[in-house]
C-alpha cells in the first residue's frame, strides 16, 4: 500500500450522535451490514458522501458509499460477495441482491509535486490512486457538504471541512482552493450545478469565480465520461432547475453548443426544450422510465430541422429522410462534446424522422405509422410539440384517439375504405391475393 505523506495531519470536529440527526434509519440494512463488519474486523469503517449529506437533509439516501482503511483485498476478503472494480480506482462492490454498496479505500488528495499522482497541463488529473487514511482522504472530495463521514463505531459524524455548518447553511463550497479544483477536474462545475438543483443549494461566490474562468475546461473532460454526467443531470428528477443553471453558467453550451445557439435565437424552441425537461422531471417523479435519446432528440430538433430544409434544397428527398439525415449529421458533430451511445442515437434519428408523417392521418401508410416499433417515442415527442402549440391539437388527438380503437374504427378514422372503388380499386381487386390473405 503506497500513502503519500505530503498532507498534516489534522483533527476532525466530532459530532456525537446526540448532536446530529442521521439515524441508522435512514441507511439501508445491507450498508450498516457492511460498515459492522469492517469495524468488526478491526477497520475503520464510515458512511461518506451523498449519503450522509442527504441523510442530514431527511432526503431518504438511496445510495451508500463506505469509506475504510481496509485496502480493497481486505474487503474482499471479508465478504463473499465483492467484486474488486476500476482500474484507476479500484473499489470493492459488495452485492446484496439488486444494491451494491461500494466499498472505498481511503485514498490521498492529488498533489502537484507527489509523482504518485499525474495531471495534464492545465491542472487536470489523470492519476489518483494513492492509499491514505481519512485526515488525506478528506482534502481530495469536491464539496464540503460530500465530505462528512459517519462513524459506525459510535454513530458521530467527522466533519473536517466545516461540511456540517454549509449543509445548514445550505451551500456548496469547494474544499480548497477553488480554481485549483476546478482546473483538476473540470467536471466538478457540473457536480456544483447538479447538487446546487438537486438540493436548493447556493454555489458558493468563491467557486462561482472559479465557473466563470474554467468553463471552457470542460472541453477536455473525455466524452464518454460526460455522456455518464448527462445522465445524473438530466435523469435525476430536477432537469429543468439543472438546464437553468447550466445556461446560466455558460456549461450548457459547452455540452450541446449547437443547441445553446438555437436556444438563444428561438424563444419556441426554448419553450419546447422547458416543456421536455419538466415532462421528464414529472416522469422520473412518477417512477415512470425515461431514456436519454428522448432529450437528446429534443435537444436537436431546432437544429436538425434547419439542416433538413438545407438539405432537401440541395437534393430532393422526403422531409422525413432529410430529417433522418441531418438528424445523424448533428449526432456525429455533437459526439464530439458527449459520446452517445448508438443504442440512443439510432432510435433518437427515427424519432425525429417520424415527427413529419403526423400529419398525414388519412390512408394506409398513416395507419401503419401505428405499427411503427419508434411509435411511441415518436408520439410523445409530438404530443410535446402540441402541448406548447407547436404541432396541430387535432391531429394530436386523433393519434391519441385511434391507439384505443379497433381494427374497423380505425378504417374509417384513416378513411381506408374496405370496398374496393374507382380504378385503382378495381386493378387491386385483379391482383393475385399474397398468401396470408388467402388463409
Ligand atoms: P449523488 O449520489 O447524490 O449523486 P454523491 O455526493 O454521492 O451524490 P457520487 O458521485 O456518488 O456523489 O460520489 C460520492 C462521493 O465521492 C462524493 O460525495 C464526493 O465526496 C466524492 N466525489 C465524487 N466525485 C468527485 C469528484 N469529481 N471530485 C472530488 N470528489 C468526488
Ligand atoms: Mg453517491
Amino acid at each position: 500500500m503506497k500513502t503519500s505523506g505530503t498532507k498534516k495531519p489534522n483533527t476532525p470536529k466530532i459530532i456525537p450522535r446526540a448532536a446530529h440527526n442521521v439515524s441508522r434509519d435512514e441507511i439501508s440494512k445491507s450498508a450498516l451490514k457492511v460498515l459492522y463488519r469492517l469495524h468488526k474486523a478491526g477497520y475503520q469503517a464510515f458512511l461518506v458522501g451523498g449519503c450522509v449529506r442527504d441523510a442530514m437533509l431527511e432526503l431518504h439516501p438511496k445510495d451508500f458509499d463506505v469509506a475504510t482503511n481496509a485496502t480493497p483485498e481486505q474487503v474482499r476478503a471479508l465478504f463473499g460477495n465483492c467484486r474488486l472494480i476500476g482500474r484507476r480506482f479500484r473499489l470493492a462492490h459488495v452485492r446484496f441482491g439488486r444494491e451494491v454498496i461500494e466499498v472505498a479505500t481511503f485514498r490521498a488528495a492529488a498533489n502537484h509535486k507527489d509523482d504518485d499522482h499525474a495531471h495534464d497541463e492545465e491542472g487536470r488529473i489523470v492519476r489518483d490512486n494513492v492509499y491514505g487514511s481519512i485526515e488525506e482522504d478528506v482534502w481530495r472530495r469536491d464539496f464540503t457538504c460530500n465530505a462528512l463521514y459517519y462513524n459506525i463505531a459510535d454513530f458521530s459524524i467527522w466533519d473536517y471541512t466545516g461540511g456540517v455548518d454549509d449543509v445548514q447553511h445550505r451551500r456548496l463550497v469547494l474544499i480548497g482552493d477553488p480554481d485549483k479544483r476546478m482546473r483538476e477536474d473540470p467536471v466538478r462545475m457540473l457536480r456544483a450545478v447538479r447538487f446546487a438543483a438537486k438540493l436548493g443549494f447556493s454555489i458558493d461566490a468563491a467557486a462561482e469565480k472559479a465557473m466563470a474562468k474554467d468553463v471552457p475546461l470542460l472541453a477536455n473532460v473525455p466524452a464518454a465520461r460526460l455522456f455518464d454526467e448527462f445522465l445524473k443531470l438530466f435523469q435525476a428528477g430536477f432537469a429543468e432547475r439543472t438546464f437553468e443553471l447550466l445556461r446560466h453558467y455558460k456549461l450548457f453550451a459547452e455540452l450541446f453548443p449547437a443547441t445553446d445557439k438555437e436556444l438563444d435565437q428561438d424563444p419556441d424552441f426554448l419553450k419546447f426544450v422547458k416543456a421536455a425537461l419538466r415532462n421528464t422531471d414529472r416522469r422520473v417523479r412518477d417512477d415512470k422510465s425515461v431514456t436519454p435519446m428522448f432529450l437528446i432528440g429534443v435537444f436537436q430538433w431546432a437544429s436538425t430541422k434547419k439542416l433538413a430544409a438545407i438539405r432537401r434544397a440541395e437534393e430532393k428527398m422526403s422531409e422525413s429522410q432529410s430529417l433522418g439525415l441531418a438528424s445523424y449529421e448533428l449526432s456525429a458533430a455533437q459526439q464530439r462534446r458527449i459520446a452517445i451511445p448508438r443504442r440512443f442515437t439510432v432510435p433518437m434519428r427515427d424519432m425525429l424522422a417520424l415527427q413529419p408523417r403526423f400529419e398525414q392521418t388519412h390512408g394506409k401508410r398513416a395507419l401503419k405509422l401505428l405499427d411503427h416499433r419508434r411509435f411511441r417515442a415518436a408520439y410523445d415527442f409530438m404530443m410535446l410539440l402540441a402541448d406548447v402549440g407547436q404541432f396541430d391539437l387535432d391531429k394530436a388527438k386523433f393519434w391519441t384517439d385511434v391507439q384505443n380503437q379497433s381494427g374497423e374504427e380505425r378504417a374509417t378514422s384513416f378513411q381506408i375504405s374496405t370496398q374496393p372503388k374507382g380504378k385503382k380499386g378495381r386493378r387491386r381487386r385483379r391482383r393475385r391475393p399474397k398468401p396470408e390473405q388467402l388463409s
